[in-house]
């Protein structure tokens, strides 16, 4: 079997099934790619909408694949949960985020997205207490993105691991909000510090009066539970501007940047809009 260049694989063995023997290959890769050193963090600015100051970068995976070229994460992150690798690939990133973010103005803190998977691992308090330590990064500079999924699981573990996390100063967001079962009986579970507001609902602001009423009411909730909203995949100034009048408190997407490499933070720091 041999990757065709487009970023999928073709096979001429016969006897293992096609899908079976593609992830098998897919999880070889991985694996290589962790000692190649591959992965790298890219970044997002996230600002906040009444200032219009970037006040954090949320680190997204790319996988920089020497003949695939750039990977994005729905391309890899599953088959990493599936085999564990994503706790390697998440202590990565964990410290490339730390590392990267102890360069930055004190006032700009950076964000990581941990799987659920990572919460089943009984290292991840010391993974992030060494991130912070090697890189000498406050913990209140460090946020860490959750999502429902996580709670979903045994959660009376995943809740001593939050609160300890929480503790020790780092914030906990809760991402992809709106798009889970039972999104409001989380909230009272645990103290979020954010809410992030999925994209689904910001792309579809302009044509669907309920996603207008749904961010309406979690910007609400957010004011009342004193908790910060943040909207994702914001693309345009119509969206901006309703997500302002609803009293959105950051915005994160496209109109600003895409996400880029960490030598590109000065950059995005510096120019407000930079597709
Ligand atoms: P997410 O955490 O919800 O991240 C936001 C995704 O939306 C990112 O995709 C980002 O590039 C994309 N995005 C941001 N602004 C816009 C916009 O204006 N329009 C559109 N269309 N998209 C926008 P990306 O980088 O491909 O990451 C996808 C998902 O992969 C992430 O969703 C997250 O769930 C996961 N992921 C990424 N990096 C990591 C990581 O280091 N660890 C873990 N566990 N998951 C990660
Ligand atoms: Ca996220
Ligand atoms: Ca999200
Ligand atoms: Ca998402």
């Amino acid at each position: 079997a041999k990757a065709d260049g487009r970023g999928t694989y073709r096979f001429f063995e016969t006897g293992m099934d096609a899908r079976a023997q593609a992830r098998r290959l897919l999880e070889m890769d991985l694996r290589a790619a962790l000692q190649r050193d591959e992965f790298q963090a890219y970044y997002q600015p996230i600002r906040d909408v009444a200032s219009g100051r970037v006040v954090a970068f949320e680190a997204l995976l790319r996988w920089n694949h020497p003949q695939r070229g750039l990977i994005a994460p729905i391309n890899f992150i599953p088959l990493a949960e599936e085999t564990g690798l994503i706790v390697q690939l998440g202590d990565f990133v964990l410290r490339s985020a730390c590392n990267d973010a102890a360069t930055w103005p004190d006032d700009v803190d950076v964000a990581v997205n941990l799987s659920p998977v990572q919460f089943k691992n009984p290292n991840l308090i010391a993974s992030v207490t060494e991130a912070l330590a090697l890189s000498g990064l406050a913990a209140r500079r460090l946020e860490l993105e959750i999502t429902e999924s996580v709670l979903l699981q045994n959660s009376e573990v995943t809740l001593t691991t939050l609160h300890e996390l929480r503790a020790m100063g780092v914030r906990i967001s809760l991402d992809d909000f709106g798009t889970g079962y039972s999104s409001l009986s989380y909230l009272r579970s645990f103290p979020f510090d954010k809410i992030k507001i999925d994209r689904s609902f910001v792309s579809e602001l302009a044509t669907r009066e309920d996603s207008m009423a749904i961010i309406r009411a979690v910007t609400g909730l957010g004011r009342s539970l004193g908790i910060v909203t943040t909207a994702e995949g914001v693309e345009n100034d119509a969206q901006l501007e309703l997500l302002r009048r609803e009293g959105c408190n950051q915005v994160q997407g496209y109109l600003f940047s895409k996400p880029r490499p960490a030598s590109d933070v000065a950059i995005m720091l510096d120019r407000p809009r930079l597709l």
